[in-house]
């Protein structure tokens, strides 16, 4: 590193790009936005913005297979940043919608919605905008693999689907084992297999990934890993 070596001069670590991918609830929002606000970096979970699109189909009665008028809600949507730089809230034809991305209608379609080439076409440009000027996070499922195939750093969130749907569980308030619970888990196993088989951007692992494993660890300490990974490939960056 630089201040190890000495031969070059410190500069401030700055630029990069980290595409964090991962399924559905392994922490990619939560970790990736305190990662972020910890290295100063902005940060977009791109699950928002399909969720967006998803919800205003719903509200609006639009056919989910009518990638045209899919298409069409793009530029009405609107991303803004809170305090810390992450643009976590999103507004539809100027109507704040953020509290209802995460309802029950909007998971069950968004996988078949986020399925189609227009709609992914659609959304491509505008992510990677946001990218664009470095220091910033991009969550999502296919950020390393088709969004920012030259990112800094790629990241791969791993974890169970049994942990994802015991903390999912726990979020809601509601035990594991009812029957809800295991609802939980049959939803995120049913949502992993359409995201990872689809034909376009299929949720995968990039070669050049760093896999991070949260099973059984403790959100800080996830935490603390992709902060250090990403400081590493900052320093790493600025020697090359
Ligand atoms: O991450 P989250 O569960 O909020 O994402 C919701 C859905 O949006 C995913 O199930 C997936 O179908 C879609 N998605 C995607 N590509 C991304 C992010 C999300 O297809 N980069």
């Amino acid at each position: 590193g630089a201040r190890a070596s000495g031969r070059h001069a410190v500069r401030p670590v700055s630029g990069l790009r980290v595409a964090l991918d991962g399924p559905g609830s392994s922490g990619k929002s939560s970790v990736g936005a305190a990662a972020a606000a910890e290295l100063g970096y902005r940060f977009l979970d791109t699950g928002i913005v399909y969720r967006a699109i998803t919800l205003a189909a719903v509200m609006r009665d639009i056919d989910p297979t009518d990638a045209e008028a899919l298409v069409a809600v793009v530029p009405e949507l609107q991303l803004v940043a809170d305090d810390h730089g992450n643009l976590c809230r999103v507004r539809l034809a100027d109507e704040d919608v953020t509290d209802r991305l995460h309802v029950g209608q909007v998971d069950r379609n968004v996988s078949a919605i986020s399925a189609q080439p227009q709609v992914r076409a659609a959304l491509l440009e505008r992510q990677r905008e946001v990218a664009a000027p470095g220091d910033v996070i991009l969550a999502g499922r296919d950020i390393g693999t088709v969004v920012l195939p030259d990112a800094e750093l790629k990241l791969y969130l791993e974890v169970s689907a049994e942990e994802r749907a015991r903390r999912r569980a726990a979020q809601r308030g509601v035990a594991f084992a009812s029957a809800e619970g295991q609802g939980i888990l049959a939803d995120l196993v049913r949502r992993d297999h359409l995201d990872s088989t689809r034909e376009i951007a299929p949720l995968q692992i990039a070669e050049d990934a760093v896999i991070v494993t949260s099973d059984g660890q403790e959100f800080a300490e996830t935490v603390a890993e992709v902060v250090r990974l990403i400081r590493h490939a900052a320093e790493r960056t600025a020697d090359a």
